[in-house]
């Protein structure tokens, strides 16, 4: 006999039935289980889901209830207010029981304590799980039981603690059937998808939900011995290209650590996977930062660079934006974002620092852009990237270090291919020049067809003497 006739499982951002705790605690614990949904952006506050994230999410939710489907249940969508959508749901179905994998964002915990604490007073029995982290936030600390501010001992101690971990949880094979008086909304009335269709090259590059999830994971491990020397190459497809997956649950990341370690026993399988799941960890660490320093999704951790003087340029932060820089490497990247939402790690890197060191324009201005237009936009994830680039947040790149995009393309993009893949325009220029077409002599520009300044921007910026006033600026902060 279960304690519950009736539980819902508020999903979020675990949009999947493998490795799920709280669904799989509802079903151990309520005869019926109704999956819930609920549309609240405004619950995010300034950081609700950007217009690539919205695209996929449309995607992920028409998939969930896809595979609740072949199981005998559904996915029912409500919009919020979260708690009010909740309440409605409870009395319609009667249910006693709410349970959800918990999030670590300040938005999210502060509404999700706001719930648990409403429903409790109701009188309803509310269980919440990690299925999002390894490890939860408060649980990996330094000697002195603070949060580590530097990733290589904090990934030392996570990295024992792997040893520890439960093994995913086995998708449920059938569920109960939902009740038919439960109130819910069409997907397409959430309005999710763009009204102007931008989204092609989304649509050509990924598959939302658990079972592309799932095969990108399996199709990555076959070739995870080549990672630790491919994954700097933005030319080649070498890295998973798991992170939206992640960041909307389909996949959990036990699922990631059973997978690779138990499928894989060869050496250099071995050591490809190491060094994959160190990367893992620093998703581990980007959000356990933001538990521990809620505020720095807008303000630098590190409080010196607080006062720091920022340059305004519409036209610079535009020109960034539309990969009309006139600096290859750096609109390679920014148009390999617009067209697919994704971009490599090293180009985010260098389009980063190009941004908030040679242009000194703010980082935040570079998050909100990424944040809108990554279908992998992670309020940890995209806080730690930019404030490490900027030489303002933990572990961070050192203020000093200032990307050279043309040295970086001739390093990682040995072959040109990334650049003449993202910029045709250059594509006939020669290997020596493509990278800093400025410098290249007259007739061989016109013998490639460019046309500075017409068929491809000059550069915005010098990149010698933009490193110089960097440089001068934070030595001045100093
Ligand atoms: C300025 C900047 C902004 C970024 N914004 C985001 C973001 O919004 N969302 C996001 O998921 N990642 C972000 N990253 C980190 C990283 O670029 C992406 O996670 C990675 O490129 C995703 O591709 P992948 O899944 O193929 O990565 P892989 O190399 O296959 O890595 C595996 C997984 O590890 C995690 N990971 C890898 N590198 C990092 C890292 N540096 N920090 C945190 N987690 C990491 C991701 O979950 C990723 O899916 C940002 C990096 C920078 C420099």
């Amino acid at each position: 006999m279960k304690t519950h006739r009736t539980a819902l499982v508020w999903f979020r951002r675990d949009l999947r039935l493998t490795d799920n705790p709280a669904l799989l605690h509802a079903l151990a614990n309520a005869e019926r289980v109704v999956p819930l949904f609920v549309f609240a952006p405004e619950e995010e506050q300034q950081w609700a889901p950007g217009a690539a994230s919205l695209w996929w999410l449309h995607h992920s939710l028409a998939a969930l209830n896809g595979s609740l489907r072949k199981l005998g249940s559904a996915l029912v969508l409500q919009t919020g207010p979260s708690l009010t959508a909740l309440r409605r749901a409870l009395r319609e179905t009667d249910a006693t029981l709410v349970c959800w994998n918990k999030l670590y964002e300040p938005a999210a915990l502060k509404r999700d304590a706001e719930v648990a604490a409403a429903l409790d007073a109701d009188g309803v029995s509310v269980e919440q799980t990690n299925g999002t982290l390894l490890f939860e936030p408060g649980s990996i600390l330094n000697g002195s039981k603070l949060p580590y501010r530097v990733f290589t001992p904090f990934w030392r101690t996570l990295d024992k603690e792997l040893v520890t971990l439960p093994a995913p949880l086995r998708a449920p094979r059938q569920l109960p059937a939902i009740p038919r008086n439960v109130s819910r909304v069409e997907l397409d009335t959430l309005e999710l998808l763009p009204k102007i269709a931008w989204d092609q090259g989304l649509a050509d590059t990924w598959t939302p939900g658990e079972a592309g999830a799932l095969k990108q994971l399996k199709d990555f491990g076959k070739h995870v011995a080549a990672y630790p020397t491919g994954r700097d190459r933005p030319d080649r497809e070498e890295t998973s290209r798991l992170a939206p997956h992640l960041h909307f649950g389909e996949l959990g990341p036990r699922q990631v650590v059973a997978t690779l370690r138990h499928a894989h026993p060869g050496a250099a399988e071995s050591r490809g996977t190491e060094s994959y799941l160190r990367q893992v960890g620093w998703r581990e660490f980007a959000h356990h930062l933001l538990f521990h320093f809620p505020a720095t999704t807008d303000a630098p951790l590190n409080p010196m660079f607080a006062k720091q003087k920022w340059r305004r340029s519409r036209a610079d932060l535009r020109a960034w934006q539309r990969g009309a820089t006139g600096i290859p490497l750096v609109d390679a990247g920014m148009r390999e974002l617009w067209r697919t939402g994704w971009m490599h790690n090293r180009v985010r890197m260098i389009v980063a620092s190009l941004l908030t060191k040679n242009l000194q324009i703010h980082w935040l201005e570079g998050a909100h852009w990424f944040w809108d237009t990554l279908v992998d936009a992670d309020l940890a994830n995209n806080t730690l990237g930019w404030q490490w680039v900027a030489g303002c947040g933990a572990d961070a790149a050192p203020y000093y270090r200032i990307f050279n995009p043309v040295l970086q393309a001739k390093r990682f993009d040995p072959l040109r291919g990334y650049i003449r893949q993202w910029l045709p325009e250059l594509a006939r220029l020669p290997d020596r020049w493509i990278h800093q077409p400025w410098t290249a002599p007259d007739a061989v520009l016109k013998h490639a067809g460019v046309e500075l300044g017409v068929t491809y921007p000059r550069p915005v910026v010098d990149l010698g003497e933009s490193r110089n006033r960097a440089l001068q600026v934070y030595s001045e902060l100093r």
